[in-house]
């Protein structure tokens, strides 16, 4: 009783892991955009003190499927001009102009005084677009790491992070065609970055984020906006070409620069760094087809041991009862029941380890897949 008392225990804890994992397939909602172009900034300069300007005559396309990422040192001005391009500033000179199609959705760490903090987080997503349905709703709080009744929680209890996690649960919930992320990993777990990195891997709108994640900037980022000596300049092309040709300003002599006169080498570079890219994200998708089914099993066969545990319980304080007067034939009908029952939860119990096992073995299988395509580790900041 009590080694089964232990092992039902451990499942239930192995249980709210699985519940997460199934849910953390997902993906942004994308609003129809057919235009190559979605914003334009022209000639942007905004200072917050005048003798610091933070950004000065800066241009910038953003096309209909750009995937750009904003890089530089901390209070450099990357949130500023993300606020720009949402939008949320006005620059001092220049302007940006939108596709009248675009639909923006902006995701900003301290916005969160948008939230009601009398609602739960599952109203909060609920409300967000009118055509969400309640299932979609939990599912979304799952990947923001809200399982179960935690989705219940009141707004007015959260701490900060969680609730710019629910912020971008609400970003999650509404379809858009431009996406604006204002370092949207910082306060996500592994499990839910992976989920965040495919489903703006294959969002079908544009893409402009402040990270400083490293997975995030090698599988994603194809532009750059650089804050680097007090300038900002757009650099065309990915994050590992970026760390090749120009670098940080403070770890030139430390990092060895792939000298650009090789244009051949270079070419090679690129078509290599663009295809790790595409298997890495190919295999994230073939692994969370390959365990879902698996994780499913798995909870079917907890859900059944439960049900059984319950029936067994039953039985014994039938028994205990049967023998404090019953007859000899009830008796024996119930201990045959006991038998029985326990015979089958043993039987699921040795299944749902040989899943559990089989489980384990492929996730480690596509974790060393993916870690065999990782792109060459650059510099940190
Ligand atoms: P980053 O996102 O690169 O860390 P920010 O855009 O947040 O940089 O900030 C750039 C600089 O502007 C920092 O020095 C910061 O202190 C300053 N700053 C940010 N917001 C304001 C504000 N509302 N008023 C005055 N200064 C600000």
């Amino acid at each position: 009783m009590v080694q089964s008392r232990v092992k039902t225990l451990s499942k239930m804890e192995k249980r709210d892991k699985l519940e997460r994992i199934k849910t953390l397939d997902f993906s942004f909602r994308s609003a129809p955009y057919r235009g190559k172009r979605i914003l334009g900034a022209n000639n942007i300069s905004f200072s917050y003190d005048q003798n610091t300007p933070l950004i000065s005559d800066l241009d910038i396309t953003i096309g209909a499927r750009d995937r750009v990422c904003v890089i530089g040192k901390n209070g450099k001005g990357k949130t500023t001009l993300l606020k720009i391009l949402a939008g949320a500033l006005s620059p001092q000179t220049g302007q940006v102009d939108y596709n009248p199609a675009s639909i923006k959705g902006f995701f900003e760490q301290t916005n969160v005084n948008h939230l009601i903090d009398s609602r739960t987080i599952e109203e909060e997503i609920l409300y967000s677009h009118h055509d969400i349905e309640r299932q979609t709703a939990r599912n979304i709080c799952g990947v923001m790491m809200f399982e179960g009744d935690s989705a219940l929680k009141k707004i007015g209890v959260l701490s900060g992070g969680e609730k710019s996690r629910v912020l971008l649960g609400k970003l999650l919930a509404t379809p858009v065609n431009l996406l604006i992320l204002d370092e949207p990993t910082n306060h996500l777990d592994m499990d839910s970055c992976d989920a965040l990195l495919a489903a703006l891997d294959s969002f079908e709108g544009a893409v402009i984020m402040v990270t400083h994640n490293e997975m995030f900037l090698h599988a994603l980022a194809e532009r750059l906006i650089v804050f680097q000596d007090e300038k900002v300049h757009i650099f065309e092309g990915t994050y590992q070409r970026f760390l090749e040709k120009e670098g940080w300003e403070d770890e030139k002599g430390l990092v060895k620069n792939i000298s650009a006169s090789d244009d051949i080498l270079d070419a090679g570079a690129k078509v290599k760094k663009k295809e790790l890219r595409r298997l890495r994200s190919e295999i994230i998708t073939e692994k969370s087809k390959t365990l879902r089914p698996l994780e499913q099993k798995i909870a079917k066969t907890e859900n059944r041991i439960e049900a059984l545990e319950k029936e067994l319980t039953e039985y014994t304080e039938a028994m205990q009862k049967a023998s404090e007067g019953g007859t000899g034939k009830k008796i024996v009908e119930l201990s045959q029941a006991i038998y029985a029952s326990q015979t089958s939860i043993d039987n699921l119990f040795d299944e749902l380890e040989a899943l559990s096992k089989e489980l384990n073995e492929k996730n480690t299988y596509f974790e060393n897949r993916l870690k065999q395509l990782e792109i060459p580790n650059g510099e940190k900041e």
